[in-house]
């Protein structure tokens, strides 16, 4: 789960990291008033979940309430990289002098946390790393040692920094793996960190991701989700117990078991093509009872790109026939006239493949491997758009 800017630098600033408090805002009208209690110069920000706000013009320094409010003005229901801004941050303004990278992430490779610096502030770091790699300064944290003051010095030298400065960036970096930890996240960034005029050490935008599997014991952090800026069905799957991840296919996919899925994506890529592809990522997880698979398809159903769906269920504790009755419940509950192919294999897959075969629906039919469902489901897909094709 993503938070935005603002709920990661109040974050932040719980453990003890210095940022510039300013208010959030809804509405034009809210950002004069809180322009006004900040005192100007204050700076404008789109709070959208991703990076990249200041290019798109999501970043504004207003120099009084009413270009503040102005500012506000254009930038909420601003579009930007697909999200529309329903809210601005307005902070007050700082001089900045330099601006540096600083954010920890998990290292899966090593099996344990990376803290990053880079010279390079207010670029994002996968740029840094790909045009200029010498730029990053990285240290290893043994998760049992914590972050070492030796390894905050290191990453203070590797970016050049003045000395001056070793002691505040050492207590950021500190309390940013504090954070960090007790957050469960999985990313904790602060970029850029600003170095001011007035010689101070402020993090002046911050992007924390927090690990979904998780946030069971992070009540107030799953609270701070805002469903507004994630795709509708990803908030009604998760409402359901699915795993569902959108994607820009035409073929819907659900499957039970995740390695199922991904193997189930690659075949419909495999045939596909450049053209047809998976619409989603749908683990239905175990069970599948009827309740479920029809959550699932009127998940898969709302997005208007599906051209057929694939469904591949193996049956392991379920029953296969148990399976083919819950699906042919579903399709009574949510009617579709697009193809859909059923694989189902294990326990019982003879009598479930006859239920479907028998309840004789001509826009379902069953395959018997993985290979010839997806086969059918490429080519179902490859004539819907050939189809729409030729109507226009
Ligand atoms: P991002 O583009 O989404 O990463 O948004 P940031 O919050 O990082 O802002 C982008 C850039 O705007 C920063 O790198 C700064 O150069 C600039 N900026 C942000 N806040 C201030 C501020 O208070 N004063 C000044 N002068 N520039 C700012
Ligand atoms: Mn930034």
């Amino acid at each position: 789960m993503n938070l935005h800017e603002y709920q990661s630098k109040f974050r932040f600033a719980e453990f003890g990291i210095p940022i510039l408090k300013g208010k959030t805002a809804g509405t034009p009208q809210e950002a004069y008033e809180a322009a006004r209690e900040l005192g100007c110069p204050v700076v404008v920000k789109a709070q959208v979940l991703v990076g990249g706000r200041g290019k798109a013009g999501g970043v504004k320094v207003a120099k009084t309430p009413e270009q503040a409010e102005e500012y506000a003005n254009a930038i909420l229901g601003m579009n930007i990289k697909g999200l529309t801004v329903r809210k601005v941050l307005i902070d007050p303004a700082a001089n900045i002098a330099q601006e540096i990278y600083l954010g920890i992430t998990n290292d899966r490779a090593a099996g344990r946390p990376v803290i990053m610096a880079s010279s390079e502030g207010g670029v994002e770091i996968e740029q840094v790393a790909r045009e200029n790699p010498d730029a990053i300064a990285r240290e290893h944290i043994d998760p049992f040692l914590g972050l070492l003051d030796y390894q905050a010095r290191n990453l203070a030298s590797g970016i050049n920094l003045p000395h001056e400065h070793w002691r505040a960036f050492s207590r950021i970096a500190t309390n940013l793996y504090r954070c960090y930890l007790s957050s469960d996240s999985v990313l904790a960034e602060i970029n850029p960190l600003v170095i001011t005029k007035e010689n101070q050490l402020i993090a002046l935008d911050g992007k924390m991701i927090i690990d979904d599997s998780a946030l069971f014991r992070q009540p107030h952090l799953a609270e701070m989700r805002d469903t507004d800026a994630e795709p509708k069905e990803e908030t009604q799957a998760r409402a359901a117990g699915i795993s569902y991840v959108k994607l820009n296919g035409q073929i819907g996919c659900m499957v039970n078991g995740a390695g199922l899925a991904m193997t189930t994506m690659d075949m419909t890529k495999l045939y596909g093509g450049d053209e047809i592809g998976p619409a989603n990522f749908l683990d239905i997880g175990g069970g599948a009872q009827a309740s479920k698979v029809a959550a699932a398809l009127r998940i898969i159903l709302a997005d208007t790109n599906v051209k057929s769906v694939l469904f591949n269920i193996f049956g392991g504790i379920t029953r296969c026939d148990e399976v083919a009755r819950g699906i042919l419940e579903a399709l009574n509950e949510v009617p579709s006239s697009l193809p859909m192919v059923i694989r189902l294999v294990g326990t019982n897959s003879e009598e479930g493949r006859a239920i479907i075969d028998n309840a004789n629906i001509p826009n379902l039919s069953s395959a018997a491997t993985l290979t010839e469902a997806a086969k059918k489901a490429v080519e179902a897909a490859r004539k819907a758009l050939a189809a729409e094709k030729g109507a226009q």
